[in-house]
């Protein structure tokens, strides 16, 4: 898994900073307001060897590394992937750092039987391969590379009418009960896209649908977008997309929810696993849905469920009647995490840094791309260390097995040491691969204002501009109007978005508390082979980050990042911003209830009105919406009161920090520095509630957490939103109590640890 850039108007942002550049304008950037945490002495030593770090950064270190790590398949359980994780541990060894490799066991199937073949109207058998090209190298490693499967498919064997579900989610599925079509005992296909892919098989199982497969639409990836490879970058005819359905209940190995999976784990069976679908899928190229598609009849999809290929896209079901065969190998794998340390001065508190070593096939871009960086950083942070240089805090660097499954190498670690964690980690910093292009960061807003000041001090490769500038200034490109235009450009700090999963930060923020970035330069990008066999160094090195420009840059931004949390005098938080993010996460749940009264009144009112059957077309069936229960007022009062205290004491804090910097940072007493250190480490595990959600206890965060029907996505407050989002309005309404009370005692952390820095100020001579 991978986060995936998502962000549109790449054209429009391109353009405009062209543009900018070309008229030489100085844009109206606020300045830097310095190192946050520091005390100025200390602030002037960070500088200097962060200007050592920054300069000692070699693409081509980068580049070497992605060739070797990605120079053949190192997939879960395979040679490559733990020959991979021993050179890297003999690398962190090398450059001084205390490092080791923990090894969990866990269930990884792989395929046994593939099967799809259409036997109605035509006969038509699927390959199910990705061909070897001969300029690309590594795409002949054939007996190496995992075939193209969705791991935790259950096993199955159907038969049945197809149905094309556009991308299979909830909305889809609406409105293909508008055209009165139903998926039940149907096989259906879906294309990739629009949400992560096991909500595909999820959704089409809870609509009574008995197999799904999934495809790769030329307009998602391929031709649409692009030359298709080799001759560009996009995903060619017959590429493949492989990847993880495992369910959302929680993330991790199936067969140990909530605990490690040491080799004396207690074990679930593969039978009472939660996390495997309910029904077989499989994904194809779509040189396989063509012909799938080609035979489906029935009405013509609307006009926003076609892709790029062309025919005229049908729904079904049928005539097309097609044969699904799943059967995998269910074994237990070893995952080989490595965990190498740099002991700080205080070696209470640490800082972790990391990025998943396994890959779906060579895995050059997701997440070689990333790791090449991370190790380049270590070796970098080794050479100052060598040179005299010591972290107040320890920086610990973890490269992840596992994640492509189902973060399994993440979680089982975090699950295994989550009581040293709660009482030492400061932050976990993340990157899944990197491309060209723009910083968004994304993680806890405690740490906004801190990764806003890194960025100001890292400069873009291809604009040389500062990251922060040139994410400001793309942020004003992509507003959506101009109100939010206006307030981006008062902004002085970069937005970080809120998190869900996808990638190996969720058991840090979600399952432990821990204050969370992910850092990734991306949206720039010339091709996509995701999960594919063409994933791979001839493919990077042709249409990705070239010249490792941006390899170079992540490392800075990452490496500097560890550095800076690490070496401050006091945790560098700041409150507000994540105060102003919960206050607009509540905001969305008010405005989310009254357009769901809104839409349920009027549609009920059309529907006695006679609206829609006076526009039934009788040549082309379609059948009125369900009348819906208007949602009842739901009471946010406790929510909003907490709120209120939590942006105080955020302010107040805030206020102190700027307090100190007016004065110059002057150094605190070690005892006021240590008191302010132990309540700010505390904060961000209020934010659990160790019951976890209603309907998914494994996910304990009360503010960061996915959503169980968009995977990736983040479901802010998810106690309460995700009810809504079933219309269990009484349900959501029963949450508000608990979130707000988790928001206060939070807001009460926050206060302690303002008491504790305005006093440790008002100390100063
Ligand atoms: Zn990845």
């Amino acid at each position: 898994m991978t986060l995936r850039w998502i962000c549109g108007s790449l054209l429009a942002v391109t353009q405009l900073i062209s543009a900018q550049s070309g008229q030489g304008q100085a844009p109206a950037v606020p300045t830097s307001p310095g190192l946050t945490g520091y005390s100025s002495p200390s602030a002037v030593i960070e500088s200097d060897w962060e200007k050592k770090f920054q300069a000692g950064i070699v693409p081509d270190n980068i580049r070497e590394n992605m060739r070797r790590l990605s120079a053949r398949p190192h997939h879960v359980g395979s040679p490559y992937d733990k020959d991979n994780a021993e050179w890297m541990l003999a690398k962190f060894k090398e450059w001084g750092f205390d490092a080791k490799i923990e090894v969990f066991n866990a269930l990884f199937p792989t395929p046994k039987v593939r099967v799809v073949e259409m036997l109605q109207p035509t006969k038509f058998q699927a390959k199910l391969q990705e061909p070897v090209l001969s300029i690309d190298p590594t795409s002949g490693q054939t007996a190496e590379q995992l075939p193209t499967y969705n791991a935790y498919s259950i096993d199955g064997d159907v038969t049945a009418p197809l149905v094309y579900v556009n991308f299979g989610n909830r909305e889809d599925y609406d409105q293909l009960d508008r055209l009165g079509i139903s998926v039940k005992g149907a096989i259906v296909i879906a294309r990739y896209g629009s949400g992560w892919r096991g909500i595909k098989p999820k959704v089409a199982g809870e609509h009574g649908a008995i197999g799904c497969i999934i495809y790769s639409d030329p307009e998602g990836d391929g031709y649409y977008k692009g030359d298709d490879y080799p001759a560009g970058g996009w995903r060619p005819r017959e590429g493949v997309q492989r990847g993880s359905v495992m369910d959302t209940d929680y993330p991790g190995d199936p067969l140990t929810p909530g605990v490690a999976a040491t080799a004396d784990a207690k074990r679930l069976s593969v039978k009472e696993a939660k996390t495997i679908t309910k029904i077989p899928v499989l994904p194809i190229s779509y040189a396989d849905a063509l012909p799938l598609l080609s035979a489906l009849k029935g009405p013509v999809a609307p006009d926003s469920w076609r892709g790029a290929l062309a025919i005229t896209y049908h729904i079904g079901p049928g005539p097309a009647q097609v044969h699904l065969k799943v059967v995998s190998n269910w074994d237990i794998k070893p995952l080989y995490d490595v965990i190498a340390t740099l002991h700080g001065s205080d070696d209470e508190h640490w800082v972790l840094r990391g990025n998943h070593h396994d890959a779906w096939v060579n895995g050059a871009s997701d997440p070689i791309s990333g790791m090449a960086a991370v190790l380049e950083e270590a070796r970098m942070l080794g050479e100052l260390h060598r040179q005299g240089w010591t972290p107040k805090r320890s920086i610990i660097y973890c490269a992840w097995d596992g994640e492509e499954p189902g973060l399994l190498g993440s979680v089982e670690w975090v699950e295994a040491h989550v009581d040293e964690l709660k009482a030492h980690a400061v932050a976990y910093v993340n990157s899944d691969g990197n491309d060209r292009g723009f910083l968004f960061p994304g993680g806890t807003q405690d740490l906004q204002t801190f990764i806003s000041g890194v960025a100001r001090d890292v400069q873009d490769p291809e604009t040389r501009m500062s990251v922060f500038q040139r994410s400001h200034l793309a942020s004003i490109a992509k507003a959506k109007d101009a109100e939010e235009r206006s307030s981006t450009r008062k902004r002085s700090d970069l937005e970080v978005k809120a998190l869900g999963d996808g990638s190996d930060f969720t058991a840090f923020q979600d399952f432990a508390g821990i204050s969370t970035l992910s850092v990734e330069f991306g949206d720039e990008d010339d091709g996509d082979q995701y999960h594919s066999i063409y994933d791979d160094f001839y493919w990077f090195t042709h249409f990705a980050d070239t010249d490792f420009a941006y390899g170079r840059a992540l490392a800075q931004t990452a490496g500097t990042t560890m550095m800076r949390l690490a070496g401050a005098d006091l945790i560098p938080v700041d409150y507000s911003p994540q105060a102003e993010a919960i206050a607009k996460y509540e905001a969305e749940l008010e405005k989310l209830l009254k357009d769901k009264q809104d839409e349920f009144t009027e549609r009920n009112l059309q529907l006695r009105e006679g609206v829609f059957t006076a526009m039934a077309d009788p040549r082309k069936p379609s059948v009125p919406p369900p009348a819906e229960i208007v949602p009842p007022y739901m009471n946010f009062s406790p929510m909003k009161n907490a709120i209120e205290v939590l942006k105080k004491n955020s302010e107040r804090y805030s206020k102190a920090l700027a307090a100190w910097q007016a004065k110059g940072s002057p150094a605190l007493s070690d005892q006021s520095v240590s008191q302010v250190n132990a309540d700010v480490l505390k904060v961000s595990r209020l934010f659990l509630n160790e019951k976890g959600l209603p309907e998914r206890p494994w996910f304990k965060n009360q503010i960061y957490a996915p959503g169980a029907y968009t995977g990736y996505g983040a479901k802010p407050i998810a106690a309460v939103r995700e009810y809504m989002d079933a219309k269990k309005w009484k349900e959501a309404d029963g949450q508000i109590p608990q979130v707000a009370q988790v928001i206060e005692t939070a807001a009460a952390g926050i206060g302690k640890a303002a008491d504790d820095l305005e006093s440790a100020i008002a100390q100063l001579k």
